[in-house]
């Protein structure tokens, strides 16, 4: 209710503080944005410290598949603090959730993937995967095979690896040099390049490979269906054709999940969706719902075995922490017990029929989706109209390029899902 948003003083005083001393992601320094501050969350409703409430369109940074505000998460995590509230799992140390969450996503990662590495978040995971990648092949006698390929569009994190990995030139400028050894590959974006997307990546890849030489490429990094690219799932039979492109020439793949896991395109993984065998796969965002930072690295057998009696210098002081474990093991529960999966595809595809009429607008480009994401390409270079327009009908959209996308949280209503569209709709349409 109104009474119980923040006072119009103290409200005045946060923002002022918030642009006097917060240095925010992704924005200019010395022009701090305008802040939006979120007071309090329950399911897919978030209230700012006016009382405005809105629809999370994007569940923040498509953390959050649960909803806001569960009380099982925050009891688990009281819970756990109150019993051991940390320790690593460093030099054999280890803890009863980090080891039950280790298991679990053994149980439920494409088959497999049996080793578990575990981070505070999407970029740290990437790194790791990287460094696992690289360090495998001078086990093997290959101490050259080092290189990287990514894909232009696709977004892996901001560590110096992840950085690098990263196809999009605005995330590299101004923090050069970069580790050297990564290349990019087109864009997966099948609308664009036509009815044979798939024959064009493909010729391209084996292309590249023949030029730099299979036996100089570790692996190849990329996301089931790109996300701050756009939302672009993949072409029909990319993926398939891909991975047996890479087997043949003997290069890892990492398949970077941090968006796609635990049910956004209605599965586990993404890699289930579109029928990839990883010999990595990277998580975070929903493993957690994003109630503590938690991410993890799934390693197959494969590895494992290349990695065999190499040391590994790597860690971070809360790998495998036991709040971060607690909560992750609560949150899968839920999306079990409530059926998430399954929600996630029939509400999705619901959805996204109900936006496809946005196609015959001029300003539309496409209109696509996949589980509960959703991307809405306009022919335009600033989407912020869009953006703006939404937030006035009450909904929280994200624009990225020339992209609004979407992500809400896996327990939308049928009612709020209707929102969501009609928001969307009419933004769109005001331009
Ligand atoms: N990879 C993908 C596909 C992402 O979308 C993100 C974050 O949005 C990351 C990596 C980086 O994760 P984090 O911000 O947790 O470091």
């Amino acid at each position: 209710t109104e009474s119980e948003a923040v006072g119009v003083s103290q409200a005045a005083e946060l923002r002022a503080l918030d642009m006097a001393h917060v240095l925010h992601p992704h924005a200019v320094v010395g022009q701090p944005p305008e802040p939006f501050i979120v007071d309090s969350a329950h399911g897919a409703v978030l209230r700012d410290i006016h009382g405005d409430e809105y629809l999370d369109g994007t569940c923040g940074l498509w953390q959050c598949a649960v909803g806001h505000g569960r009380p099982e998460l925050a009891q688990v995590a009281a819970d756990q603090m109150r019993q051991l509230e940390f320790y690593a799992s460093f030099w054999g140390f280890s803890n009863p959730p980090a080891i039950r969450l280790a298991q679990r996503l053994a149980r439920i990662a494409p088959p497999g993937l049996d080793s578990v590495f575990f981070t505070n978040g999407g970029s740290e995971g990437n790194e790791t995967a990287i460094k696992l990648a690289r360090l495998a092949w001078p086990t093997q006698g290959n101490p050259d095979r080092n290189v990287i390929l990514s894909r232009q569009g696709g977004y892996h994190g901001v560590a110096g690896g992840a950085t690098a990995a990263t196809g999009l030139p605005a995330f590299h400028e101004g923090f050069g040099p970069l580790p050297p050894g990564f290349v990019y590959l087109s864009k997966p974006h099948a609308r664009r390049l036509g009815e044979n997307a798939a024959d064009v990546l493909i010729d391209e890849l084996e292309q590249t490979i023949s030029e730099i030489g299979p036996e100089r490429i570790a692996a190849f990094i990329g996301e089931p269906l790109l996300g701050v690219g756009g939302m672009v799932p993949p072409p029909p039979h990319y993926w398939e054709r891909l991975q047996n492109v890479l087997r043949k020439h003997g290069i890892l793949l990492i398949v970077d999940e941090i968006v796609t896991a635990f049910g956004r395109l209605g599965y586990w993984f993404g890699c289930e969706r579109y029928g990839i065998a990883p010999d990595i796969v990277v998580t975070a965002k929903g493993l957690s719902s994003g109630y503590v930072p938690m991410g993890a690295v799934l390693i197959g057998q494969r590895v494992m075995g290349m990695l065999e009696g190499a040391p590994f210098r790597h860690g971070f002081t809360y790998n495998g922490h036991p709040v971060g474990a607690a909560v992750s093991l609560t949150n899968l529960d839920i999306i079990e017990s409530e059926g998430l999966l399954q929600r996630s595809r029939t509400l999705g595809a619901r959805i996204l029929e109900a936006l496809k009429p946005l196609e015959d607008e001029p300003t539309v480009f496409e209109v696509r989706g996949e589980g509960l994401a959703f991307g809405l390409e306009l022919e335009l270079e600033d989407v912020t109209p869009v953006v703006e327009a939404a937030r006035r009908e009450g909904v929280l959209v994200r624009g990225t390029g020339p992209n609004i996308v979407m992500s809400p949280p896996l327990v939308l209503t049928d009612a709020q899902a209707d929102h969501l569209v009609t928001a969307v709709t009419k933004a769109v349409r005001s331009l």
